[in-house]
């Protein structure tokens, strides 16, 4: 049938090694999933995960090869960084158990989970929803989509961010609280995933600001990095 106005593009992500992209349907964030990160924000030991979401059409390319452009965004002073392990759902399923969830993954990717924190505080104070801090336009860069069958270790992956060559934030996705597979547990209990979802599993400590003109370099141990410059 018609459309009464053209349908917007797909948005999909490549896959290393194929010339077949992965389609993308909804993106899931973990919040506070590294207990150093969680102490940076003000909270205390291991709390049951919680979820938010982003738009599928907020993703960002970051493709090898050059530096992605990420439009600094409006309304806000205090743009974060957050460097973070992207699981991309294959198969979906609802009540996925933790001894499953290696069965529903298709591979895996290096994100960023922008993040416009003066207003993600301001709505937290308030008890409001956190979209206008998380969810805005170009705030889901990610790198292309690795094959889980060609990817070794990662559960222990060293994973980084670097900002204009230096340091911002360094760990390793063992550090998790809530690990990929328990995530997914949790998750799939919430919402049936369905093929094409992603998972940002959350950031390690480190976050801070960035400004027009910085360079960000996202790194995961395995995975292809990521480049971003905020114009
Ligand atoms: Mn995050």
């Amino acid at each position: 049938m018609a459309t009464v106005f053209p349908t917007a593009p797909a948005v999909t992500v490549p896959v290393v090694g194929l010339d077949a992209v992965f389609p993308v349907r909804r993106i899931y964030c973990v919040g506070r999933n590294y207990a150093e990160h969680a102490k940076e924000m003000g909270g205390t030991g291991r709390e049951a995960p919680f979820f938010f979401m982003k738009p599928a059409d907020a993703i960002v390319l970051a493709l090898p090869g050059h530096s992605a452009r990420l439009p600094y965004p409006s309304l806000t002073s205090n743009l974060h960084h957050e460097i973070e392990l992207v699981v991309a759902i294959g198969k979906g399923g609802k009540n996925i158990s933790a001894a499953q969830a290696s069965a529903h993954i298709y591979g895996y990717a290096v994100g960023l989970d922008m993040t416009r924190r003066d207003l993600q505080n301001d709505m937290k104070k308030q008890g409001r929803p956190w979209c206008i801090g998380k969810g805005f336009d170009h705030s889901a860069p990610i790198g292309p989509i690795t094959r889980a069958q060609d990817v070794q270790g990662i559960d222990q992956a060293a994973i980084s961010l670097q900002v204009n060559g230096q340091d911002r934030q360094r760990s390793n996705t063992s550090q998790l609280m809530w690990n990929i597979a328990e995530t997914i547990e949790q998750l799939s209990m919430a919402w049936e995933l369905q093929s094409g979802d992603l998972i940002f599993t959350g950031t390690p400590e480190g976050v801070s600001a960035v400004v027009a003109g910085d360079r960000l370099l996202g790194e995961i141990s395995g995975l292809q990095s990521i480049d971003v410059t905020i114009i």
